[in-house]
């Protein structure tokens, strides 16, 4: 059986095959190896494979595997938390506090609460606005005629870091129709740039679409599945 070192051997020679397909630079994208419901132990193995960067979906959750992974390994491992699931307001204090990045935010207002309550003594906290890309299907996100307003009024907040925009589109095997769905965000990011916002990050492909999201310029990509195996839990993704 394939453990998490060679998944995630596998998944990072993926990305290498699909940036060099495009003439990119497989430096530039960053692998965010998302661990919801998967055991602390599990998340662990692909530190010790020498995975930095992971992704939640459950405050809670995350919160307990952050403990589990510093009392097994030692402060001294600097993890990159990357919060990706949709935020509630009365969870915005703990995210302020144990996380990175935040790549759902999709309102002014806990965007704001976020701002007010990441500590002065900490680095300002990376977020990105996420964007819904194909309409009605995806609850979660923005829509693109509103993501331009939202990404200037969140680039404001101190103690936030804008960095660049998030999807999730529906799911399909339509490869035309997932370049599509990306080629809108990137688009989206280039008149975010020119409207005088910097940007670096477009997080966009999951294991079954990484390949077109690459195509279409993703300089981060959130893969579940193909590092730590099918999850075993029936709750919801969004
Ligand atoms: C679960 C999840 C992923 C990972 O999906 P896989 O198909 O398992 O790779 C990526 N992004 C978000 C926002 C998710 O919720």
């Amino acid at each position: 059986m394939a453990t998490i070192a060679d998944n995630l051997q596998a998944v990072r020679d993926q990305i290498a095959r699909a940036a060099r397909a495009m003439g990119r630079d497989a430096e530039k994208i960053t692998l965010l190896a998302v661990s919801k419901t998967h055991p602390a132990q599990r998340v662990l193995a692909a530190v010790d494979a020498g995975q930095r960067a992971f992704g939640e979906n459950y405050v809670q959750e995350a919160v307990r595997k952050m403990d589990a992974i510093a009392e097994a390994r030692g402060p001294q491992i600097a993890l990159e938390w990357h919060l990706i699931g949709p935020l509630q307001s009365n969870k915005t204090r703990a995210v302020a506090e144990r996380f990175d990045w935040v790549q759902t935010i999709d309102r002014e207002k806990i965007a704001a609460r976020l701002s007010e309550q990441r500590a002065a003594t900490r680095a300002p906290l990376n977020v990105l606005v996420q964007v819904n890309v194909s309409g009605e299907a995806s609850k979660s996100g923005v829509a693109p005629e509103s993501a331009l307003a939202l990404a200037q009024a969140v680039a404001r907040l101190p103690r936030l870091r804008l960095r660049g925009l998030m999807t999730i589109p529906e799911p399909t095997d339509d490869v035309a129709l997932q370049r599509s769905r990306f080629r809108r965000l990137r688009e989206l990011l280039e008149v975010a740039r020119a409207g005088g916002l910097a940007l670096d990050t477009l997080s966009m492909g999951m294991s079954d679409d990484m390949e077109a999201a690459i195509a279409e310029g993703a300089t981060m990509v959130r893969i579940g599945t193909a590092i730590f195996g099918a999850r075993q839990t029936t709750r919801s993704m969004t």
